[in-house]
């Protein structure tokens, strides 16, 4: 029987009391790959991104329109999985070159996938003309010259490009991860008056770049971006900015008679990290926006453009969860009498930096063993040189848990990898796919050879 969120569909435990993963015994897959691992079950992973592009499809079908789904690389990316979410009808997003190489590698078409980043190297903005992206999303009015210069340079197509904006809606789990609020370094303001901005009086940064764009003879204005956000649980914040962006739209059309043809919704579908807490569903979100956007849209006197989305965290995070060994185990009196006890573990915050960066929540089990031993308030703590270096705050776990255990943490198939670092010279875990019983590596294990091997000496 599945374990439930926040565990992904294949997790299960045995008779013998040993998780599985996706069938395949997480001390079987401890002995074969090490400690620590990252696990992703692939047939999560996959039915994540085909529920979100049926959802969606299907929702924005029953209002008269098409939808596509990028899945936001940046939640993690590896050539099997770019594969994986492609094969699943999903387009990528991409933010830097590396990402873009990684798609590119895994033979996602490049107009297929889109590049982001509020500051784009002139190179990556060459890689992406030359594989023929799909969408560049443009974060600023210098960038606009910049990638019409780089078209006009290859001669060819007009580069078909997006404006990101930002709608001062604020959402998401932690102020880092929240991207629309004006005080910040993403997108465009569409509100008036900002300071220091070329353009008409009056007129917002992002409308002085719609209109920028559409006196580029080497761009293509395909639309408009809007992403509020990460870890959201409240879909108020999709409408709220979906509502914005259809003005803003209708407002570009009032003016030059262009109605441009794409939003995009961005991403951020919040996931349940704890047991209790409850993901974005995208059954309901889709119809939530879908029906919102449908009456939008009759308000304003316009037909609907076609839309995008760009989930991340709520396709690759549940899938995914890290299996670490436990070292040592210390209980510590606190102020209040109780007693906490610190385990630690052979990883920490280089394979998860959440919990320093975000305060981040996770969730851990014993995963080699059930224990009838009475449970004690515990904190999974790394073996790096600084106090904040918590995995999971607060936990109970069996009271007898001991050096030479494993323990899974949940949902960390999202930020984990693609956020990880070498710290205290640390090698980063390798990413293994678990597939009806059988383990696959995606992404090696560093060794500290491979770390050696920058050193000049
Ligand atoms: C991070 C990001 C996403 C994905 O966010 P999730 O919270 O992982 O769904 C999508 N679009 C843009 C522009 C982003 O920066």
């Amino acid at each position: 029987m599945s374990l439930g969120e926040p565990w992904s569909t294949g997790v299960t435990r045995g008779d013998d009391g040993a998780l599985r993963v996706a069938g395949l015994d997480v001390r079987t897959l401890a002995a074969q790959q090490g400690t620590p691992a990252y696990v992703l079950d692939e047939a999560d992973l996959r039915r994540r991104a085909r529920h979100y592009r049926e959802a969606f499809e299907q929702a924005f079908a029953q209002v008269g329109t098409g939808v596509d789904v990028y899945y936001a690389g940046k939640a993690f990316l590896s050539v099997a999985v770019a594969r994986w979410v492609h094969e699943e009808g999903l387009r990528v997003d991409t933010s830097t070159g590396g990402e873009l190489a990684t798609a590119l590698r895994a033979g996602v078409p490049g107009v297929d996938l889109g590049l982001h980043g509020n500051n784009k190297s002139d190179a990556e903005i060459e890689v992406a003309l030359e594989a023929g992206v799909g969408r560049i999303i443009v974060d600023s009015l210098v960038e606009i010259d910049r990638v019409a210069a780089a078209a006009r340079a290859r001669g060819a197509e007009p580069a078909p490009v997006m404006i990101r904006v930002t709608t001062g809606v604020h959402a998401g789990g932690h102020e880092y991860i929240s991207t629309a609020h004006e005080d910040q370094k993403f997108g465009l303001s569409i509100a008036r008056g900002a300071p220091g901005v070329d353009g008409e009086p009056g007129d917002s940064p992002a409308m002085t770049a719609l209109l920028a764009v559409l006196a580029r003879p080497e761009l293509r204005l395909l639309g408009i971006h809007s992403h509020i956000g990460s870890q959201i649980l409240d879909p108020s914040g999709f409408t709220v900015a979906a509502r914005a962006v259809l003005t803003l739209r209708a407002q570009l059309a009032e003016r030059t008679g262009v109605l441009v043809d794409e939003v995009d919704l961005g991403g951020g579908y919040g996931i349940a990290y704890l047991p209790g807490e409850v993901a974005l569903d995208p059954d309901r979100i889709a119809k939530e926006v879908a029906s919102s956007v449908e009456a939008v849209a009759a308000e304003l006197g316009t037909p609907l453009p076609r839309f995008s989305i760009e989930p991340g965290r709520s396709i690759a995070g549940p899938a995914g969860l890290t299996l670490y060994a436990v070292g040592t185990v210390k209980p510590v009196r606190l102020d209040d009498g109780r007693v906490r006890t610190y385990v630690s573990v052979d990883g920490g915050m280089s394979d998860n930096i959440r919990p320093a960066l975000y305060g981040a929540q996770y969730h851990a089990v014993l995963a080699d063993r059930v224990s009838t031993a009475e449970p004690v308030l515990a904190r999974v703590v790394g073996k790096h040189c600084e106090s904040g270096d918590i995995v999971v705050h607060e936990v109970q776990l069996p009271g007898d848990v001991q050096a030479g255990d494993l323990l899974a943490v949940a949902a960390t198939g999202a930020y984990g990898r693609s956020m990880a670092s070498n710290y205290n010279l640390v090698p980063r875990p390798p990413v293994v796919a678990v597939r009806e019983g059988a383990a696959r590596v995606l992404v090696r294990r560093e060794t500290v050879e491979d770390l050696l091997a920058l050193d000049q000496g």
